[in-house]
């Protein structure tokens, strides 16, 4: 019988298409986010619950995988994948957005890992799929705070894998390039966001398919518990970095 999958950010990008990925594959989903009928709007059928989840707040994240874990079962797959980038300039930009990219990006991964580890630690069984970025091992101009918060995810991914691989848990990163998702509308630095789309439109104007994140996702997942496929970088050929 297939195990509980639970996904941040589900509403849109790689949450989204992941989503739909799992849910074709038959996998008992809880699908988390803000904009809970977007979600809504994928059409999934099958067992499917769907729960408002701001993950920085970890009472309501636990709460709602504990409701469905009482359904479905204890989680076997967490992919915090909830994030968002804006960009600027450290000098100018607004210290609120800072602390928004590191609540969501940092925080929200390490609630969401609080919440699963003890059960999967006790069972012997589980994996963390935590999406970070190429920003996570690499610096990009006007992305000063986003890239903090990356190589956050970047170091604390491989820490708790080390701490917890003896108890047969897995914990991976997956580590993506430039994609075609929402992530971009939230950027409030107008020529932060040109410079950005500049560069996109340099390598030909093509980005990744959020599919063949969600592809690789599955892939990782469904190899044999004793192998942990640790990290992966994937992005569109066309990206010259
Ligand atoms: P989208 O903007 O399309 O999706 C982001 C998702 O995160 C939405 O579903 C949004 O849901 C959710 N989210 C944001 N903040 C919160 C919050 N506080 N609580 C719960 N959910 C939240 O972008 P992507 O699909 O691109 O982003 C997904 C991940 O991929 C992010 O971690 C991003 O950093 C990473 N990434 C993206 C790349 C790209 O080029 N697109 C490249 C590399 C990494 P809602 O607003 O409904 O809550």
């Amino acid at each position: 019988m297939k195990k509980l999958i639970v996904i941040t950010g589900a509403s849109s990008g790689f949450g989204a298409a992941m989503a739909k990925i799992f849910n074709a594959n038959d996998y008992p989903l809880l699908l988390l986010g803000r904009r809970t009928e977007k979600i809504e709007a994928l059409k999934l059928s099958g067992e499917v619950m769907i729960r408002h989840t701001d993950v920085t707040d970890q009472e309501e994240f636990s709460a709602a995988i504990h409701e469905a874990e009482k359904k479905y079962g204890p989680t076997d797959l967490l992919i915090n994948n909830a994030g968002l980038m804006l960009l600027g300039n450290v000098w100018k930009q607004s210290s609120k957005e800072w602390q928004t990219m590191l609540d969501t990006n940092v925080m929200g991964v390490l609630n969401g890992m609080q919440i699963v580890l003890p059960e999967m630690k006790e069972n012997h069984h589980g994996t963390i799929i935590n999406i970070s970025s190429i920003a996570g091992f690499k610096a990009f101009q006007n992305h000063a705070a986003y890239v903090a918060s990356k190589y956050g995810v970047h170091g604390l991914s491989e820490t708790v894998r080390q701490e917890v691989s003896g108890d047969n848990v897995r914990v991976m990163l997956v580590a993506p390039g430039a994609a075609e998702t929402e992530l971009l509308t939230h950027v409030t630095d107008d020529s932060a966001l040109s410079e950005y789309e500049a560069w996109k439109q340099s390598m030909g104007g093509i980005t990744l398919d959020p599919v063949h994140v969600a592809e690789t996702v599955r892939f990782m997942y469904e190899m044999p518990q004793e192998v942990n496929i640790r990290e992966v970088d994937i992005a569109a050929t066309l990206q010259d970095n």
